[in-house]
This record gives structure tokens, sequence and C-alpha cells, in this order.
């Protein structure tokens, strides 16, 4: 499988060197040069485990890996990280819904999932080329913790990861801290996680300092990440289908970059049994305003009790919308133009109703009486993540095919939100938020300045 730029300016690459590339060097993102259809395939059945299924999902895009060592990066991938029950993205039957645990790794958020292969990833194609990875990445929080967890200890890679100062929970401060690996270095920014940001993009538009180090990619522009979460679309639908004897169900996921839920497009487009994606977006709604008026503009950003959610630009929504264009680059080049100048974009014909999705938004009342309603009820805690992509995916109606949601995050993550549903925090316990109360803990303190920043990097990296 050859990967193309979606502004396409670049010559075809192969897997390998998309993972290694991350985003596009023409500033596009890299989407495979065609989508494998799996409908027809007898041997893709429910009863698969889940390695078994992340092979036959994942294999024919990856020409550049041998089999026996794919499946040789899966089993190192979704073993022991994911060991509480040997699980990794388990189906449970909750009232009226079907919800998919994806938080069984180590920083109970489903970003594991992606994160530990691509970790393994990097390790096992900076070996063969006998090179050395710096990533660099800001993070506002689930994303820093599940990468450090990615690739702590690996061979031949340093981790980078900013964060504002203070402006992370605990929670997400600590279990990014606590990794006291060699190879990685937490940097609390004084200042806002937009800073974090412009000091990346400042650092990784430098080509001096590129030519010195070579710079990975882990958030979501990577397309290992989308690819490994297609796995558990396939996963789940065929679980439930099993389970109910329905032929399709449908998929709420819980939505900030667009990232995981277009794992679920690339898997209903391969052939996987879903009748519709159904996105949940909290009051940061860009992408509900969207799928239901062609409007996407940005707006501010508002803080919420589902913070990774937060967004406004969402930085997937590029490979979709040049899926939309019909995989037209110029097309694409002209749109991504005309929202860096306007902030907006209105579709028209061109760019008809999609019907594959639906979207909603659900306000931070709703999705704390969500919470509050299916401990009650049901004896089952949602996070604040999860609960919003509960409260979407019933307003669709539960008459029809069943709804499946993806659980994004372990609630003992966000005790905050749980206690303002429940009154109390104490059924949002997990052992390993726990453990970190008493955990020691490094972090370097820099001002919000690239300067700074990469004198840190070059410091480090040169020791
Ligand atoms: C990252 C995250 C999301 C949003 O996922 P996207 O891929 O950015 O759409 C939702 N919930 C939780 C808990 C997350 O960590």
């Amino acid at each position: 499988m050859k990967y193309v730029s979606t502004r396409g300016g670049i010559d075809p690459v192969d897997f390998q060197d998309a993972v290694m590339m991350g985003l596009a060097d023409d500033g596009g993102l890299l989407v495979p040069a065609r989508i494998p259809d799996l409908s027809g395939d007898p041997a893709a059945p429910a009863t698969l485990g889940y390695r078994a299924l992340a092979e036959r999902v994942m294999a024919p895009y990856i020409g550049d890996i041998p089999p026996a060592d794919l499946s040789d990066l899966l089993a190192r991938s979704y073993g022991a990280s994911f060991s509480a029950d040997g699980q990794v993205a388990p189906v449970v039957s909750v009232g009226p819904m079907w919800i998919q645990e994806l938080w069984h790794g180590p920083t109970l958020a489903f970003k594991d999932v992606a994160l530990q292969l691509l970790g393994h990833l990097f390790e096992y194609i900076l070996a063969a080329r006998n090179e050395r990875l710096t990533i660099l990445g800001a993070t506002s929080g689930d994303t820093g913790s599940a990468a450090i967890e990615g690739v702590r200890g690996r061979e031949g890679i340093e981790i980078f990861m900013m964060h504002p100062a203070g402006r992370v929970s605990s929670v997400q401060e600590r279990q990014m801290t606590s990794a006291l690996d060699l190879n990685v270095h937490n940097i609390a920014v004084a200042g806002s996680f937009d800073d974090c940001q412009e000091i990346m993009k400042s650092i990784a538009g430098d080509l001096d300092f590129k030519r010195r180090h070579t710079i990975g990619a882990v958030n979501s522009v990577n397309w290992a990440r989308v690819l490994a979460q297609i796995v558990y679309y396939f996963y789940g639908a065929l679980r439930v289908c099993a389970a109910t004897g329905a032929d399709r169900v449908r998929v709420a996921v819980p939505t900030g970059n667009f990232g995981n839920i277009l794992a679920g497009w690339y898997a209903a487009k391969m052939g996987a049994p879903i009748e519709k994606l159904i996105l949940a977006t909290n009051e940061n709604d860009i992408l509900a305003r969207f799928f239901n008026s062609g409007d996407y503009s940005k707006g501010d950003v508002y803080r919420t009790i589902n913070p990774s959610m937060d967004i406004q630009v969402a930085s997937n929504f590029e490979r979709y919308l040049y899926y939309r264009l019909g995989g037209d680059p110029a097309a694409l080049r002209e749109k991504m133009a005309a929202f860096a100048a306007e902030g907006r974009l209105l579709f028209d014909d061109r760019c008809p109703a999609d019907l594959d999705f639906t979207a909603a938004s659900c306000r931070e009342e709703r999705a704390l009486a969500t919470i509050s309603r299916y401990y009650t009820e049901h004896g089952y805690l949602l996070d604040p993540h999860t609960a919003a992509g509960v409260a979407v995916a019933e307003s669709m109606g539960v008459e029809g095919a069943p709804l499946l949601c993806l659980a994004t995050a372990h609630p003992a993550k966000f005790p905050e939100a749980v206690e303002r549903a429940l009154g109390t925090r104490e059924p949002a316990r997990h052992p390993a938020i726990d453990a970190l109360a008493g955990m020691a803990t490094r972090c370097a303190e820099l001002p919000a300045d690239a300067g700074a920043v990469r004198e840190y990097i070059e410091r480090t990296v040169g020791e």
C-alpha cells in the first residue's frame, strides 16, 4: 500500500515512511492510496481474538512489514500493558446500550490502543534503519501520558512533552511526570496550551533543527494511530452483531479532534457492519454544526467537564474532507486556504449531505445527569466523555439497529466530574490512579519561549 498526501504535493510513500513522516511534508495529511475491502472476507468472524483480528484488518495497509513481524509487534503492543483482564476493547451490555471499554490500557484512555502500537512501530523502524528519533509533543491532557507510556524505555527514542504549567488536571500531570525513564522529558511551560502548540510548530518548522534531529509525530495526524483504531470498530461491531443477531450497529463516539471517529469511517468503508456513526460533541460543537448544516466555522473554545473534546479545529477533519471532495487535492487545498483565511467554510452541493454520520452536542447538565442515571439505574459508572456519547446516542432513539457507544476513558481520570454528578467521587477509584499519589516525579519548568525549549532539547539530546 502506498500513501499520498491530501494536498497532493509528495511522491507516494510506503507505510513505514508514512509513520515516520507524521504530517506530510507538504503540510497535508497522509492517506492510503485506496481503502481495502474486507466485506467479502469469510475469515473475519466475530470469534477472532483482538490480535488476530488486528492482523487481518491492518495487513492490507502495511506492505513493507513481513506478517510475522507485524504479528510480533501486535503481541507486544496488546499484551501485558492491557493486562487488567487480558482484554483490549471488551464490549459490555448496559441498559439500552452496548459499551465498548477502550480504557484498559496503561493510562486508562482509548489513546493507549493506538499509542502502544506506535511506540513499538517506531522502535522497530528505527532499529532497522539504525536511526534515532526525537518526539516533540504538546498536550492539554490525555495525549501526553498515553504517548509517554507508548515510548518510555524504548530504544532510539527521546520524547519531549510540553504541557501548560498548572493547567492540566493533577491526575493527568502525575500520569506524565511520574515516568522517570531517562528518555522521557516532561516540560511544564509557563503559558497556555496554545503557547505549547506555537512552540511546537516553531521548532518543527525550523529546518536547521530538523536536519539535525529526526522529529516524530505522536498526535493523531500520524496515520498509524488511525489505523490502529480501525481494528476496534470491527471488533465491537462484530461482537454486538453476534450477540444480538443484528446485521449492523450504530456506533456513538465522543469526539474532539475527529481522529477516533475517522477510524470508524474507514472501518465502515472497509465493510465493518456499521449502519451509522453518531458523532457526539460537547459545547464545542463545530463538528455537529458541520454535519447538521454544512457550516464549519471556528468559535471560541469553552472549557468543559469533558476536556478532551474541547477543540474548535479538528486536525483529522482534513482527511475526511479530502474524501468528501472526491479525493481531489486541488479542491482540498482551496478549502483549507479559505478556512485559514476566513475561519469558516460553507458547504454546498459539491459536498452533499453525508449519510454515514449523524451528529449532536451534549451540554454539561445532560452529561452529568447521564452519569448519575446510568449509575443509579444500571450500576455502571461513565466518565464525562463517554456520558456525552451515551446521551447523544440515546437521543437518536433506542429503537432500530443496536447502539454501541465507545467508552473513551475510565471515570477515575475525571473524579471532579463524577463527584459533581453523584455527590461523591468514591465509586470512581482505580488502583492505577490511587498509586500516583505516592510516586516520585520529574519535570522541567521553562518559559513560554521556543528558543528556551529548543535549547533544552539540544542540551538534553546531546548528553
Ligand atoms: C482524545 C479523547 C477524545 C477525543 O478523541 P478524538 O480522536 O480527538 O476525536 C475523547 N475522549 C477522551 C477521553 C479522549 O482522551
